[in-house]
């Protein structure tokens, strides 16, 4: 006998299937999927308060490599095709190039081309529950100081801080340093609590099946290739149908406005590890 669905469960099930569908377009992403632990302008401390969701897989995080590329203020990050999904980079071909000379310059020029690790977890805004499931992305700190390490630690003193129902929230604490830039001070989880009392919100978040793939930008070969070769983000070239390397004529700017908007420091310069951490790891390059 065939099962009848109720209208809640079948309501719900619509739901997650619209969801997980919908989102899975990069170009239909809005800013509200990226959680950060930025600061806005004149802003010297902020509190933010996340839950963070399980992983499927029992890893509440993933782990993502990427390369970076200093364009004026900007580091923009990009998908290492390598280390990621087993292909050709350019960046990490590169990196081999210089590396492969053998002497200390070059071996200094390849680090520029190194790709280095960095964790993505899903969390809920606490202050923005309704903007649903987001996606926090920050870099690994070498220091073993970082975000994570953090987390790690409350993890093996309280146990699995991600369960939906003794799980904790967390409450992250952001200050500037020395140099202005926005760093966590701390983390310190919260009493045991549910995910949430709601049961369609229950299933709708931890029914999300999204991963990095899905909400940052992936570029292929050529587009990457681009970066490397000439130190610019590519321009999109209406006839070839296809991206070219930025010319005189296409000005001066590698980024577009909304892309310049966003701050991201120069994490290299800074003393303090997490400054990594906190910059704009948000952004869906
Ligand atoms: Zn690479």
């Amino acid at each position: 006998m065939e099962k009848k669905e109720s209208d809640a469960v079948k309501r719900i099930r619509e739901q997650l299937e619209s969801y997980n569908k919908s989102d899975k377009s990069y170009a239909k992403h809005d800013p509200s999927i990226y959680f950060n632990t930025l600061l806005k302008d004149g802003e010297e401390s902020a509190t933010k308060t996340v839950r963070i969701l399980p992983g499927e897989d029992g890893n509440f995080f993933q782990t993502v490599y990427l390369h970076k590329m200093q364009m004026g203020k900007q580091w923009p990050k990009f998908h290492c095709l390598k280390h990621n999904f087993d292909t050709n980079c350019p960046f990490c071909e590169a990196n081999q190039e210089y590396y492969s000379k053998g002497d200390k310059e070059n071996k200094e020029l390849a680090k520029k081309y190194n790709s280095f690790p960095a964790y993505v977890l899903k969390v809920i805004d606490r202050d923005n529950e309704d903007d649903g499931v987001k996606f926090w992305r920050f870099s690994h700190d070498f220091t073993n100081k970082g975000i994570l390490n953090k987390i790690q630690a409350i993890m093996e003193s309280k146990g699995d801080i991600t369960d939906p129902k003794e799980g904790r929230d967390l409450t992250i604490n952001i200050v500037r340093d020395q140099n202005h830039n926005p760093i966590i001070n701390s983390i310190i989880q919260d009493d045991k609590s549910p995910l949430t009392d709601d049961k369609d919100k229950a299933i709708l978040w931890l029914g999300d099946k999204r991963t990095f793939v899905d909400v940052y930008k992936t570029r292929d070969y050529e587009y990457l290739e681009i970066i490397v070769k000439t130190g610019l983000l590519p321009v999109w070239d209406k006839e070839k149908e296809g991206y070219r390397a930025r010319t005189e004529n296409d000005g001066p700017v590698g980024f577009n406005n909304n892309q310049a908007k966003a701050k991201e420091e120069d994490s290299s310069s800074s003393t303090n590890g997490e400054v990594d951490g906190n910059k704009a790891d948000d952004l869906p390059f």
